[in-house]
């Protein structure tokens, strides 16, 4: 394979080298089903606890408060589903918002076709959760308040500790999508008052098709996955111990570097979007320049086709994610793009960049380099774009 330029972190991670080593044992060696009764199993059982108490620590829980699932959205749809099951009697309201991932929104949906009502607030246009707006969406019968931490398409990190007050002021759940939060933004859920979050390894350096969610205890949600007695009877399934294992030391290895590692994406990230603004014309910033992750960018190129520049890019080496929701087979422009007010031409034009710390300075300048050459033909191509030069 030709050398690439990897600038999709938010789509997933390259798995660490840490954490395959940290791996490689559970599939070779201690291969025992953790329920079983003889020692082999006992070392499942010990890794798996381990992980458990390495996650519950970097959050401010309790390990018991952890319950390891297949990803990011299993853990949105037990949330989010057996909350509403589990308190129904209450109420059947429940109030997201409308740049949540399609884990959470598409599950919204189906609980809609059940009978419950879900509001969806409104974002400012930068892609910040509207607080007034939400308040004012909270009613006797609202049972689950579930917004992002942060936003995987433009960034914006959310008011959480604001809606986490607000939810226990008004005594109601409240869960969040963390996937591209954790191990990247420090927290601890006490502090944000959080009830419920989900988390993915694959957004962190970890393995595929492994998250938790953390319940806090005393919440009533049952199990979304029947079967046998795992994860206190909670969530069934024979553990993925590899997976879990590599959780664990995703999660500690974040964890340690967290600073260092976003001090470093938040140059290489600034870097970017300053070249990038000065020397592309018609060209915006989506999300917000602040409160927004240290390792996103995602801008707008006018009278460009986003699926364009993405083939383009691709064929210099280079990995990148466009703001159509081209993983559903439609064209239709990003739901969160739209949601911030862009028109559908400018939100087509779109291009997200997510960065690791292991993306280097002479990796970004290619890559605007490119982008810039790009850029320029797409335009010298566009009918759109000769009209407008036309006009003036
Ligand atoms: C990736 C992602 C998910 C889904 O996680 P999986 O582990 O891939 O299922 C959910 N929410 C957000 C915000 C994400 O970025």
């Amino acid at each position: 394979m030709k050398k690439i330029i990897y600038l999709d972190n938010a789509a997933t991670t390259k798995t660490a080298p840490e954490v395959v080593e940290a791996m490689l044992p559970y599939f070779t060696e201690y291969y025992g089903n953790p329920s079983s009764v003889y020692e082999l199993a006992s070392m499942s059982k010990k890794a798996i606890t381990e992980s458990r108490e390495q996650i519950a620590q970097a959050l401010g829980a309790k390990s018991n408060e952890i319950y390891f699932t297949a990803g990011g959205s299993e853990a949105d749809n037990w949330a989010i589903k057996e909350a509403a099951e589990a308190y129904k009697d209450k109420g059947k309201h429940i109030i997201t918002s409308k740049i949540e991932h399609h884990a959470v929104l598409h599950t919204c949906e189906a609980l809609e076709k059940k009978g419950y009502e879900v509001t969806y607030v409104d974002s400012d246009e930068k892609g910040i959760v509207d607080l007034e707006k939400l308040k004012k969406a909270i009613r006797k019968d609202t049972i689950l308040i579930t917004i992002m931490f942060a936003n995987n398409e433009i960034g914006t990190i959310q008011p959480i500790k604001e809606i986490g007050a607000l939810a226990k002021e008004h005594g109601i759940l409240f869960h969040t999508d963390a996937v591209q939060a954790f191990g990247h933004i420090p927290f601890l859920v006490d502090d944000y008052n959080i009830d419920m979050l989900s988390a993915s390894g694959h957004k962190l350096k970890g393995p595929k098709g492994i998250g938790f969610l953390y319940i806090r205890k005393g919440v009533k949600i049952r199990s979304l996955i029947h079967g046998g007695g795992q994860e206190r009877a909670r969530r069934a399934g024979t553990e993925n111990v590899p997976g879990i294992v590599g959780l664990g030391k995703a999660v500690k290895m974040a964890f340690a570097k967290m600073k260092e590692n976003t001090t470093k994406e938040m140059e290489l990230r600034d870097y970017l979007i300053d070249r990038v603004l000065k020397e592309i014309p018609y060209t915006r910033l989506n999300g917000d320049g602040a409160k927004r992750l240290p390792n996103n960018v995602n801008f707008s190129f006018q009278f460009i086709e986003g699926e364009s520049l993405l083939i383009m890019l691709d064929m210099e080496g280079i990995c990148a994610s466009s703001g159509s929701a081209c993983t559903s087979g439609s064209l239709d422009p990003s739901h969160v793009l739209l949601a911030i007010g862009l028109p559908h031409e400018i939100a087509h034009g779109s291009l997200r960049l997510t960065l690791s710390e292991e993306n280097t300075k002479k990796e970004i300048d290619f890559t605007v380099d490119t982008l810039k050459g790009i850029v320029e033909k797409l335009r010298s191509m566009s009918p759109l774009y000769e009209d407008f030069m036309k006009r003036g």
